[in-house]
């Protein structure tokens, strides 16, 4: 039995996760839903290798670039790219450019970029994968929605972002607007799902989750320098929120 890839809806996706779909896009056998074969392919403990290596090599290749010539501009170090579920090519990639706009989070800079694409160009939102290196802060929780897509990926958590970067701003947005501890939003909801990076890579075993952890440590020491930089250039810009 075989299922074209207009036929794969957010509901699917959200069972499935992002390989899975991205699979079944290729042409991959569907099995009959609540089948064995296809609840374990469901199943959160099976490793992404697939997705987890092509996200963390966009954040290598693609997003560190970037964020080194925004954050010597003044800009913050969040970035975040959008994906075609199908291959996995990259559609955006885009940093913060907060010094242009404070309102030019780097998801928010990336949806702008995505739906500036011509329509002809422009794949659907759902048919895409969200990545942030860092996890959304309420704006861009809500841009995400706003903008269509039925799920998001990310790096470094809200308490990483508070405690590593010195960007407390996420967690007390969180607390003073809308009541919420940290943690406290729906990670998965009608609209999307919500995977860490982190905790996908904690199902992966052996060599995999080793050199995944590697390539997070370098990452992590990367973005502790890029942080640096913006930490200390700070005040010299106009962002409010800094
Ligand atoms: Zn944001």
């Amino acid at each position: 039995m075989k299922e074209k890839k207009a036929d794969i809806d957010r509901r699917d996706f959200i069972k499935m996760g992002a390989v899975g779909a991205a699979a079944l896009a290729a042409g991959s056998t569907v099995l009959p839903v609540g089948s064995k074969n296809q609840r374990a392919w469901a199943n959160p403990k099976n490793c992404n290798a697939k997705l987890i290596d092509r996200l963390l090599e966009v954040m290598e290749n693609d997003l560190v670039p970037l964020t080194q010539k925004e954050v010597s501009k003044g800009n913050k170090v969040f970035g975040a790219a959008i994906l075609k579920k199908s291959d996995l090519s990259i559609v955006v990639a885009a940093t913060n450019n907060e010094t242009e706009n404070p309102l030019w989070h780097g998801e928010i800079h990336a949806i702008k970029q995505f739906w500036e694409i011509h329509r002809e160009q422009r794949p659907e939102p759902k048919d895409c994968i969200f990545f942030a290196t860092h996890e959304p802060c309420p704006l861009c929780l809500s841009a995400i929605t706003w903008g269509g897509f039925d799920n998001f990926y990310y790096l470094f958590s809200h308490e990483d972002s508070r405690d590593s970067f010195n960007i407390g701003h996420d967690l007390k947005i969180l607390k003073e607007v809308f009541k919420h501890d940290p943690g406290g939003y729906a990670r998965e909801n009608y609209y999307w799902k919500s995977y860490s990076l982190r905790r996908l890579i904690d199902e992966c075993k052996d060599k995999t989750e080793e050199s995944f952890r590697l390539r997070v440590n370098r990452l992590q020491k990367t973005y502790a320098e890029l942080s640096k930089i913006y930490q200390q250039n700070k005040d010299d810009t106009d962002i409010p929120l800094k």
